[in-house]
């Protein structure tokens, strides 16, 4: 089997566990990785993570260039963007889940969407600012993420979902399924004064795992 085919499994197979447990549902979400060749194959509109077909993943070249499968998700503009401002981006993954969608719906927390409960959040996810609502598929989305200079590996579409970049597949998925949790934490604890990690745990934790958080 060729990386590309063994490629186009493993973000089939992950996509679909994310599906399986309700992560996100219906045609929502949308995956997408960096081939050997510096292009990318892209999960295509209109499907469903719980049936993603190895064979029909739209794929790019480098130039952008469509070269086979299906037509790619209309969220594309955010997937480009992180690959075009963070070279170390193998993989983006899309969600519409449902616990950090309903923390997007309250109020605005400012540059950080999670409260720093854990540790884990923090070194996978760094900083992840809440963006604006965009209509889906609009390029401002993409220009928004452009923003951030690659500084930010998360973000969250308020009302939306959440958009992560990872430096490969399993890595992506891994982080966005941190963020979920840790918003569900976020809500289970709301109004009972959680005790959030302290200024100087934050630090430590930054410190120690080499986080990218201050820039
Ligand atoms: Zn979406």
């Amino acid at each position: 089997m060729t990386a590309e085919a063994r490629l186009r499994e493993t973000m089939c197979r992950l996509a679909e566990s994310l599906y399986l447990r309700g992560l996100t549902h219906g045609s929502t979400g949308n995956i997408s990785a960096r081939c050997e060749d510096g292009g990318l194959l892209v999960s295509p509109t209109g499907t469903s993570f719980g049936r993603l077909d190895p064979a029909r993943l739209a794929r790019f070249d480098a130039e952008g260039r469509h070269l086979g499968g299906d037509r790619p998700t209309k969220e594309m503009p955010l997937h480009a963007a992180f690959y075009e401002t963070r070279s170390t981006a193998g993989a983006v993954v899309h969600l519409h889940s449902c616990h950090s969608v309903a923390l997007s719906l309250l109020e605005d927390p400012g540059e950080d969407f999670l409260p720093p409960h854990t540790p884990y959040a923090i070194m996978l996810l760094g900083r992840v600012p809440l963006l604006p609502f965009f209509l889906p598929g609009d390029p401002a989305m993409g220009a928004a993420v452009r923003g951030l200079a690659g500084k930010r590996s998360a973000v969250m579409l308020a009302n939306h979902g959440p958009v992560v970049a990872g430096r490969d597949v399993e890595a992506a998925c891994n982080a966005i399924e941190e963020l979920e949790a840790t918003a569900r934490l976020a809500l289970l604890t709301r109004g009972l004064s959680p005790r959030a990690l302290t200024g100087g745990q934050v630090r430590d934790v930054v410190d120690r795992f080499d986080v990218e958080w201050d820039a």
